[in-house]
């Protein structure tokens, strides 16, 4: 039983937090990164522009497309994907292996397509689904939120629709109802790894 702790601590204990657009996934992180500190969340490179209260280093990585090119080319990316037909977002590999060493959890909350890397260069990553209470509250708080044009809602939802017929890809589905609970849920397997 103790040779058997012992393999299992040693493992990386990676968590990836993938859904579609407008699930909620930032802010089940957000709830996550406030309430649980000894769980380590990936800061991503990004090539796009940082919004208000966003700050470097904490929320993202904010790269050139140069530097998003040589992050690549030296291998310092586990994952990377260009999400909505927009910006290129990566996760750097040096944290979570200084993670893992620690024996610290980590939390990536990235991209569908992201989730998919990570699960074939991790086998042993544990992969959770963030799901909508239903497609009529996804689409409302897409809208509701604001920040796309009509035509950016029309593409996401299209990606939305796709990305909610691949939930049996991943080991875990949660749903979002309120952040707490689907965030308690999250914190509740990562636990179990
Ligand atoms: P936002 O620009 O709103 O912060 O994020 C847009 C999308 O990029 C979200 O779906 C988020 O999950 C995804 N994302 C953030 N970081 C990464 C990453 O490192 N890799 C991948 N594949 N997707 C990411």
């Amino acid at each position: 039983l103790a040779t058997k702790g012992t393999k299992k601590d040693a493992r990386p204990r990676l968590t990836v937090l993938a859904g579609p657009t407008a699930v909620g996934k930032g802010t089940v992180a957000t709830y996550i990164r406030e309430h649980y500190p000894e769980i380590a969340l990936s800061v991503s490179a990004t090539t796009r522009a940082p919004r208000p209260g966003e700050v470097e280093g904490k929320h993202y990585y904010f790269v050139t497309d140069a530097e998003f090119d040589r992050m690549i080319a030296e291998g310092e990316l586990l994952e990377y994907a260009t999400v909505h037909n927009a910006y290129r977002y990566g996760t750097p590999r040096g944290p979570i292996e200084e993670s893992s060493r620690r024996g610290r959890p980590v939390l990536l909350e990235i991209d569908l397509q992201g989730a998919r890397q990570v699960r074939d260069a991790m086998p042993d990553a544990r992969l959770v689904f963030l799901a909508p209470p239903s497609w009529d509250e996804l689409v409302s708080r897409l809208v509701g939120r604001g920040t796309e044009s009509a035509e950016e809602q029309e593409r996401r939802l299209t990606t939305a629709k796709v990305e909610l017929a691949s939930q049996n890809e991943f080991d875990h589905v949660v749903i979002n109802d309120t952040v707490e609970r689907a965030a308690e849920s999250v914190v509740h397997l990562m636990k179990q790894l």
